[in-house]
């Protein structure tokens, strides 16, 4: 039998046979990973464990998928906390908000921090107007992308704001980037457009026609007269987009009646739409100076019983919106158990894991060994972790 790995030796490059004893999600009592070939092969019980003294060190989990960043933004600071979103919006359209020289570094130092937490995939949304974020934003992300392609799969979104959709050159540019597949996926913020309910039809019609999948923030708002989330829902249907699209945000389902709620959360289900919260930038962007805040996160535990699936990310990372400069799913999931009651362990996971609630022999073995014994001290301490991408390790220890 090859030789037992203990996780703590694990350091970047190793490929490892066997992984053990660790703790494994939905597995009594210490186990052994084994992998070939970039596979899990096996999830077995720790040969003596009967003898094994005290707990194993690490807990072996999915490999993290974060959903929703804004690499362009990351780590150019803020000159105070955000009072509300449009105050964000405002604060990051100054000079200083966007600083080109910067970005390749910036980015890299987001996506590689999130690597070493345990992320093997990210998606970052990247704006596409050149008035709205300074250039060349596509060619940077896109150097970033390929330049970590063996540390992390980026995902890039083309943040489609006003301006982009309803300038005929602008929609040209578009076009021709969605063909090239220079970005992934196409976006947008449409509640903040001038002609919201426009720049929805814009969106799904140009999904539609290119192929390139959605996902697009909906509702980051409280405020039952701005509510898109009707509308968006009979586009995706009216455009065939079922199983193609996420909506990211969607604050004001946490501010609806509870059975209009539902009606609408059984739509999303419906259309196989992913519902992607981010607590962190969410409560701190809305009710500021109210004496009895409501906390603006998407109902997670409501959808996920609607059958939607739901998806936590980090969002912005040291900018206008959110001044904290950490990007650790494990501290965005501590925030949804807290501030969402999030408490299923397995939901809990599989919501970081782009729907792996636990490992599972013949999957790619993509996963994150984490120095804890329980969910609840992982996301509580966040300690270091090694991060494995079908097999191998590309990080290691603790940001
Ligand atoms: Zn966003």
């Amino acid at each position: 039998m090859a030789t037992i790995t203990q996780p703590q030796q694990l350091g970047a490059g190793d490929r490892p046979a066997l992984i053990g004893p660790v703790m494994v999600l939905g597995h009594e009592g210490p186990q052994v990973i084994s992998l070939a070939g970039g596979l899990i092969k096996g999830i077995d019980d720790a040969p003596g464990r009967e003898h094994l003294v005290g707990q194993p060190s690490h807990l072996a989990l999915p490999s993290f998928a974060e959903p929703h960043l804004h690499p362009d933004r990351a780590y150019v600071g803020s000159p105070r906390p955000p009072r509300s979103l449009e105050d964000a919006i405002e604060l990051g359209i100054r000079p200083e908000g966007y600083v080109v020289e910067t970005a390749i570094e910036r980015a890299k130092r987001l996506f590689s921090t999130l690597a070493v937490n345990g992320a093997t995939r990210a998606r970052g949304h990247v704006g596409h107007l050149p008035s709205h974020i300074a250039p060349p934003r596509w060619p940077v992300m896109a150097q970033v992308r390929a330049e970590l392609a063996d540390l992390i799969e980026i995902e890039l979104v083309a943040f489609a704001v006003e301006g982009a959709l309803n300038d005929s050159e602008e929609l040209r540019r578009l076009r021709r980037d969605l063909a090239a597949g220079s970005y992934q996926l196409l976006g947008g913020s449409p509640n903040h457009d001038s002609e919201p309910r426009k720049a929805v039809s814009a969106i799904m019609r140009l999904s539609s026609e290119t192929g390139v999948d959605a996902d697009v923030h909906i509702d980051e708002t409280l405020d039952p007269a701005r509510l898109l989330m009707d509308f968006a829902l009979g586009e995706v249907e009216r455009y065939k987009l079922e199983g193609r699209v996420s909506f990211s945000h969607c604050c004001l389902l946490s501010a609806l009646p509870e059975q209009q709620t539902r009606a609408l959360a059984r739509r999303i289900a419906g259309l196989g739409i992913t519902v992607n919260c981010m607590p962190r930038t969410n409560l701190i962007l809305h009710e500021y100076g109210n004496h009895s805040p409501r906390r603006a996160l998407a109902p997670i535990n409501l959808l996920i019983e609607e059958g939607v699936h739901v998806r936590l990310g980090v969002d912005n990372v040291d900018d206008t919106f959110c001044p904290f400069p950490t990007a650790d799913l494990l501290e965005i999931g501590y925030l949804a158990r807290l501030a969402g009651h999030f408490y299923d362990d397995a939901r809990l996971l599989s919501s970081l894991s782009d729907g792996r609630s636990t490992l599972r022999t013949g999957e790619s073995a993509d996963m994150t060994l984490v120095k804890a014994n329980t969910l609840n001290e992982a996301l509580s301490l966040r300690p270091e972790r090694v991060t494995m991408r079908a097999g191998v390790v590309v990080a290691a220890g603790k940001t």
